[in-house]
């Protein structure tokens, strides 16, 4: 199939398919339409004979079946977003893909996004894709402005890329840790523009740091012609993250726009969007990706998205909304009865915090033990953060690691409120916290303090590489 039949077909199929069906569809038409599709790639043609070196061939009947005979992947050698003539039910499934995420990204909130692709990598690669090829369009650029967010990832994603991360400390307002513009306005004037790659900047976050403060930042990008890149990871299912994009969009600059494919649409790790307003550029960000690229994150998010419908996913991301509250609420009691406190961050959408003072005051030991006992007790994603944790990533020394700040006042525990959650999930986390705080208060008053024995758990419990 070439490119002009290629063409043809999608007109047939473009206006129906482009956008996320309102109700999902069953299991059943799914499968067909996607046997329809990889009944187009020749590999699946039965009077095909093949002498090439990469034929679609496959040993293992469970493995074509898990990929629904769509074995050619994505893209040609050099463009993600190509037609692959060998392959025309892939492609297609390619292209629906990416206008169905789309139209999600649109009615998420992001309404003037104009284009968008998956990648087969997780955020933090895509961040380094983004940034690679902003490397095209000003040659001399060595740094990254990026406001100070404690995930690995991100300061990985500037290093892998070669350029030098400019750690900018946030602002301590009351419990929240906030952009400091002041700071990254006067390392730009200390820097000068032309030497800065971009500002990296960051939406979804752990409590008590706050989404990044977007208008600003990209009306400041704008103002000194610098590019701005949004690491949006889990940003998709919060009408506030997705909000502040839009706005941000609006008011200044924003280039790009990345986020995760498993921590928004509930499919396995491995996939990503890279999304934006200038189409032009998205596409050169597509460009760069070196040859054929896995079709699997695509296949998943489309089969997910097919079978929720608009009407589904939406109604996720309403309960996402009220379990928040819930989580809220139950936090708070929780504190209040163990005389600590809900810290208070209403600017971050989707993570908790909650004080561990005087769990800290009692016992100095105590804040890192009960990260292990939540990880004994099946307690996952609660995340304690203690003081003073020093870390190094990629060659750079963090104070305060974790924490988003060289020195923020209190250790605390972190739990979000992510799509998918459930009522059970905040009950049965609120009671078993409940009773880790109980026992080990019991332990500090029977003085077992310094020779309480730690469950067991990993050594990192309390510094989690993701
Ligand atoms: C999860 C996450 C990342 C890294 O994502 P990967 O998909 O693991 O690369 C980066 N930044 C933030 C804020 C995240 O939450």
């Amino acid at each position: 199939m070439n490119e002009e039949n290629f063409r043809l077909s999608e007109k047939l199929v473009s206006t129906s398919y482009g956008k996320c069906p309102e109700e999902g569809w069953s299991e059943s038409t799914i499968e067909l339409f996607l046997n329809e599709l990889a009944v187009m790639d020749s590999n699946n043609f039965l009077g095909n004979c093949g002498v090439g070196e990469r034929e679609g061939r496959v040993a293992s009947e469970l493995v074509a079946r898990r990929h629904y005979r769509l074995i050619h992947g994505i893209g040609r050698s050099g463009d993600i977003a190509a037609v692959q003539p060998k392959a025309a039910g892939s492609s297609l499934l390619n292209k629906i893909t990416n206008s169905v995420v789309l139209d999600v990204l649109r009615f998420s909130g992001v309404r003037s996004v104009s284009s968008c692709f998956v990648v087969p990598m997780a955020t933090g690669m895509s961040l380094t894709l983004c940034f690679l090829t902003l490397r095209h369009r000003r040659p001399s650029a060595r740094y990254i402005l990026w406001p100070r967010i404690d995930q690995k990832s991100c300061f990985k994603s500037m290093v892998t890329a070669g350029f030098e991360p400019v750690v900018v400390e946030n602002i301590l307002e009351g419990d929240e840790l906030r952009t400091d513009l002041e700071a990254v306005e006067k390392k730009i004037e200390e820097l000068g523009a032309e030497n800065i790659l971009c500002v990296h900047s960051t939406t979804s976050c752990f409590a008590p740091r706050v989404p990044d403060r977007l208008e600003e930042l990209a009306a400041m990008c704008a103002n000194y012609s610098i590019p701005h890149i949004v690491n949006n990871a889990y940003g998709v299912q919060s009408s506030k993250c997705m909000h502040l994009i839009q706005q941000g969009a609006r008011v200044g600059r924003i280039d790009a726009f990345v986020q995760s494919l498993d921590k928004n649409f509930m499919v396995p790790v491995g996939g990503a969007i890279i999304a934006g307003f200038d189409e032009d550029f998205i596409k050169e960000i597509s460009k760069m990706y070196p040859g054929r690229a896995s079709a699997s994150p695509s296949l998943d998010v489309l089969i997910t998205l097919l079978s929720l419908g608009a009407s589904g996913y939406k109604k996720l991301l309403s309960e996402r909304k009220e379990l928040y509250t819930h989580l809220a609420q139950e936090l708070k009691t929780l504190a209040d009865r163990h005389g600590e406190r809900l810290l208070h961050t209403p600017h971050n959408p989707i993570s908790l915090a909650m004080s561990l003072d005087r769990l800290q005051a009692n016992c100095d030991k105590a804040v890192t033990q009960l990260g292990s006992m939540l990880f004994t007790r099946q307690v996952s994603g609660a995340r304690v953060v203690p003081l003073g944790a020093e870390q190094t990533v990629g060659g750079h020394t963090f104070r305060g690691f974790m924490s988003h700040s060289d020195a923020y006042p209190r250790p605390y525990l972190n739990a979000a409120s992510a799509i998918g959650i459930t009522k059970k999930d905040v009950e049965l986390s609120i009671k078993r916290l409940d009773k880790c705080l109980k026992s080990l208060k019991k332990e500090t008053k029977e003085e077992k303090c310094e020779s309480a024995s730690s469950p067991s758990g990993p050594d990192d419990q309390t510094v989690p590489s993701t």
